[in-house]
């Protein structure tokens, strides 16, 4: 966040707590705005998906279940069969406000990621482990507890963490952030004894592979940004300020019109006035209740991020 337009904004007190955990998708939306960070996080209102955002978990599922095959029935074909069949999951659970030029987008996006995939690597190659798939990752450091799980990791020459992306590979500067995940997510399995060698980003579209090997110093930055970023969350909740980030993070906030930051007229948040204008915008919070905590089998009191 660059400081010099940040705006801090009072929030009601709410009796929340910060999730127990930090998972990287949640320090980065914290990096991106602390207080839409709060809004979702903290308060529990949920974030509806973006198209963007669907097309990324749609691909990922589908090579999740892809990679879980055995390696020789790996075929394009079998791939394709899986992206159409998970697709139309994806279409009928969204159908109620996605409009014809998003199906388009959704079908050539999806459709272009999974190309890029083919492209970049032969699958019936790949040797990987069905718990190294999507498998969690859990360290504490500096008593902040870290909790994620990885795309993928692979075991054969060298240890890699492998991060898929169904956007476009950014300009160099902009990639810190990326490789900062995948590295937090290698310090955390050295925790465990696990030593990951290589980071790799894949972005799918363009067919771009980003790799880095994990070295000492970049293991430590991705765990100080993790310890700090955390005592800025509890900070903040401590002093109920929160820092709005104006910018471009804006065009795709659901919490715009609650904002007090873009929004003039927007009441405190957390008052009841700017609960009921958020319920006013269709926007669902989310309730834990004793039982569905227990059932997750996860204690994530208050919000952690439901992906990780
Ligand atoms: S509208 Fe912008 S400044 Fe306000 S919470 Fe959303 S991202 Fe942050």
């Amino acid at each position: 966040m660059s400081e010099d337009k940040l705006v801090a904004v009072k929030v009601a007190d709410i009796g929340n707590q910060l999730p127990n955990h930090v998972s990287p998708s949640q320090l980065s939306s914290f990096d991106r705005c602390s207080l839409a960070y709060w809004f979702s996080s903290v308060a529990g209102w949920r974030e509806p998906a973006g198209l963007p955002q669907i097309i990324g978990t749609l691909v990922h599922d589908v090579l999740e279940n892809f990679l879980k095959i055995k390696s020789e029935n790996r075929t394009k074909e079998v791939a394709w069969n899986l992206l159409r069949d998970t697709g139309e999951t994806v279409i009928n659970n969204n159908k109620s406000w996605l409009k014809e030029e998003d199906l388009v987008t959704l079908k050539d996006k999806s459709a272009e990621s999974l190309k890029g995939y083919f492209d970049l690597e032969d699958p019936t190659k790949l040797v990987v482990e069905i718990e190294d798939i999507e498998r969690p990752v859990s360290a504490i450091f500096e008593s902040v507890k870290l909790y994620g799980r990885l795309d993928r990791m692979t075991r054969d020459d060298v240890v890699r963490i492998t991060d898929y992306k169904t956007s476009k590979k950014p300009p160099a500067q902009y990639l810190t952030d990326s490789l900062r995940q995948v590295m937090l997510y290698a310090a955390g399995l050295k925790e465990s004894g696990l030593n990951v060698g290589e980071v790799e980003l894949i972005y799918l579209p363009g067919r771009d592979r980003v790799r880095r090997p994990t070295y000492k110093s970049a293991l430590d930055r991705a765990v100080q940004h993790l310890v700090t970023t955390r005592r800025k969350m509890d900070s903040s909740l401590t002093k109920q300020t929160w820092m709005a980030n104006p910018g471009t993070a804006c065009k795709s906030c659901a919490f715009v019109k609650a904002c007090p930051a873009k929004t003039a007229k927007a009441p405190i948040p957390g008052t009841p006035e700017s609960e009921e204008l958020l319920q006013s915008l269709n926007l669902e919070k989310r309730v834990r209740t004793k039982s569905n905590v227990e059932n997750s089998g996860m204690e994530m009191l208050p919000f952690g991020d439901e992906n990780t």
